[in-house]
């Protein structure tokens, strides 16, 4: 079996060719950094018009770098949010009709549920349930992955997602966007001890994160004129490892029968998160999962993934499918707190 997985919920166009038993085929992507680079941050008008011209491009690349058509794919997987809503319409669209045209199955998926599943794809001996760290540019939240379609929300952030707080810090450093690898980059070179940062919610009994208070703390910091941007930058990311590491431990403590810890999503391909939480789980005498650094930013071969493993449970969608701007994984969870968190 062999899914064709197409990606456009944010600024990474991207389509990928991935097998069931988890083979990538062909992965292309083209990202959309340089375009929104000059305003700090992403344009939903200009993704959405990027996407449109990137998209079938990429699928006649994968494609072709597979050494395939169409015909040879047997199911196509389309990522229908959530995310910014022109955009993801780009790509379940496309999906849609190559559906329709080619009269294969469409799977509509969960842009999470790719970041979700993308460790059993970097590793096919990992089982479910796992307790997962999904850390991204619009969400931070714990979750036990219990099987496709199938998750229980532990935690979620009160105010800014993880990503979105490196992003916002490296735009008071002046350092660019995307944030979180200029950030890295910088942090290498400070002291993590230079700036006193609060760590907001950590050592609390509630189960969730908090990174508003962090991004104010940085901006007194800043315009103190006391310190130098990498001991700031080194200072911050030491206060996101923290207060990740303290409410991954608190989780860990509610996770009994998990097979392992696992973190995905964009923040994931910071080296220090990754480190610091594999001796977290080591210290727990658990397995430690994460996807290589590719595969934890936007990428289709995740989406081609999600469809596989949804496909093998029998889940399909019909072509009246709608592109969802907001769509949670546990959206009891999401019930219970409110919306917005
Ligand atoms: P979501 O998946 O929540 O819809 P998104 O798709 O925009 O959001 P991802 O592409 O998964 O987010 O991740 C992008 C985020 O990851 C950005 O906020 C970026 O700054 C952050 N990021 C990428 N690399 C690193 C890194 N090395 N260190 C820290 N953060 C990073
Ligand atoms: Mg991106
Ligand atoms: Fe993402």
């Amino acid at each position: 079996t062999i899914i064709l997985g197409l990606e456009s919920s944010c600024d990474e166009t991207a389509a990928a060719l991935v097998t069931a038993d988890g083979r990538i085929l062909a992965h292309r992507l083209a990202t959309q950094e340089e375009a929104h680079r000059p305003y700090g941050g992403v344009v939903p008008e200009i993704a959405a018009r990027a996407h449109v011209e990137a998209l079938s491009p990429l699928i006649e690349a994968a494609l072709a770098d597979a050494k395939m058509t169409l015909a040879d794919v047997d199911v196509i997987a389309a990522t229908a949010g959530p995310g910014l809503i022109g955009g993801v319409m780009v790509g379940l669209v496309t999906g849609k009709a190559l559906a329709h045209a080619a009269g294969k199955p469409l799977v509509a998926v969960n842009h999470l549920e790719g970041h979700a599943l993308s460790p059993r794809l970097a590793d096919r001996t990992l089982q479910f349930p796992y307790l997962l760290l999904l850390v991204s540019g619009g969400h931070c939240q714990l979750l036990h992955v219990k099987g496709p379609g199938d998750y229980a929300r532990l935690a979620t952030t009160i105010d800014d997602a993880a990503g979105e707080a490196f992003d916002k810090t490296a735009k008071l450093l002046g350092l660019g966007y995307p944030g979180g690898p200029l950030i890295e980059k910088a942090a290498a070179m400070g002291n993590p001890k230079a700036v006193p940062l609060p760590r907001p919610l950590a050592g609390t009994a509630e189960p969730h994160f908090s990174f508003a208070g962090l991004k104010s703390a940085v901006m007194r910091a800043v315009q103190s004129g006391h310190y130098a941007t990498e001991d700031i930058a080194a200072s911050f990311q030491q206060a996101v490892i923290d207060c990740l590491v303290d409410r991954t431990r608190r989780a860990l403590g509610e996770s009994a029968g998990v097979t392992a810890l696992v973190v995905a999503g964009g923040v994931a391909a910071n080296q220090a998160i990754r480190a610091a939480l594999e001796d977290l789980a080591a210290a727990h005498d658990l397995p430690f999962v994460a996807p290589p650094l590719w595969l934890c930013t936007d990428n289709a071969a995740m989406i081609a993934w999600a469809g596989a493993e949804r496909y093998a449970a029998g889940m399909v969608d019909d072509l009246s499918v709608p592109a969802r701007p907001r769509w949670p994984l546990d959206p009891a969870a999401e019930k219970a707190r409110g919306a917005g968190v």
